[in-house]
């Protein structure tokens, strides 16, 4: 299985959850079978951004609607994010409650086990048994088909709700750490969501907020292979090389998601600067993919 892990760096609701299911997207244009992982949540609801985790709810819901948003309905009854919506929507697929990870679903299931006596007489802790559960809910969810087809999925799109630092987020982080080693590196690509602010008073395009972001990151162990910069206008050539110079990336991996007037866009914007290529060219798929078609 090969995994594309979507974080967020400087502030939440900047748009990874779109980013992750225009990135399967344009993964599925190019022939490949995608399958998608929701790991809590940054929810918009009328415009307002509302809770930022992976929460301790098992699910969405026992939550309220004013302060998390809609609750989104899965065929198999699971209430979950509404971000799950829109991968099936963009994905076409059927997902189940178990593509949707929360941090109450996995504390619940480490303490089951505990009760149960499975871990024999050892003291359970964060690390490795919160982290074990993690890479293990992981790797059975993304073996499960959603697209109706038999046999697990090509690539998997792990979204991961919330800002890097979080302190919600650091057992996720530290499991992601250790399924990117564990995985091996054709088979892990990190994309890290940051914003590109324009203060007014000065008119430039700031790397400032990426550059701190994209260190966090690397300083818990995970290092992006591309970078999805969210600005209201398209990104410059030197803000471009700017952010290339001091984050460690290629240019050529820094995308510009800039704010288009439909969603929908996002796919076509991915496209045009050819992410499909850095994502396959990282997972060692380029020979099996084929050139996207999108509309
Ligand atoms: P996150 O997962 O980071 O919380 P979402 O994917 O839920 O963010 O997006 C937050 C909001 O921003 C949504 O209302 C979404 O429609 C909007 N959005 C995301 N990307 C863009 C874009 N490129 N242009 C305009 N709006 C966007």
């Amino acid at each position: 299985m090969k995994y594309v892990l979507v974080t967020g760096g400087v502030v939440s609701g900047l748009g990874k959850g779109v980013t992750a299911s225009s990135i399967g997207v344009v993964l599925k244009a190019c022939g490949l079978r995608v399958t998608s992982i929701k790991i809590g949540a940054a929810i918009t609801f009328n415009g307002l951004i509302c809770v930022a985790d992976p929460y301790l709810n098992t699910d969405a819901g026992t939550m309220s609607p004013f302060e998390h948003g809609e609750v989104f309905v899965l065929d198999d009854g699971g209430e979950v994010d509404l971000d799950l919506g829109n991968y099936e929507r963009f994905l076409d697929v059927t997902l189940t409650k178990d593509n949707n990870i929360t941090t109450g679903k996995i504390f619940q299931s480490v303490i089951e086990k505990e009760r149960k006596g499975d871990y024999l007489g050892k003291t359970v802790q964060v690390v490795p048994h919160i982290t074990d559960a993690i890479k293990d809910w992981i790797e059975s969810v993304a073996a499960i088909p959603v697209d109706g087809k038999e046999g697990p999925a090509d690539v998997c799109v792990i979204e991961l709700g919330g800002t890097v630092g979080d302190i919600e987020s650091m057992p996720f982080i530290e499991a992601l750490r250790q399924l990117s080693f564990s995985v091996g590196q054709d088979n892990f690509c990190l994309v890290h969501v940051s914003l590109i602010p324009v203060l007014g008073v000065v008119g430039e395009q700031k790397t400032k907020p990426t550059q701190h972001s994209v260190r966090e990151l690397r300083a818990l162990g995970l290092t992006p292979h591309l970078l999805a910069c969210r600005s209201a206008q398209p990104l410059l050539e030197n803000t471009k090389e700017k952010l290339s110079q001091f984050c460690h990336v290629p240019a050529a991996n820094i995308l510009n998601i800039h704010d288009v007037p439909n969603v929908w866009h996002v796919p076509l914007l991915l496209r045009n600067q050819d992410a499909h290529d850095a994502i396959l060219k990282q997972l060692n798929l380029l020979s099996m993919a084929m050139p996207p078609s999108l509309q």
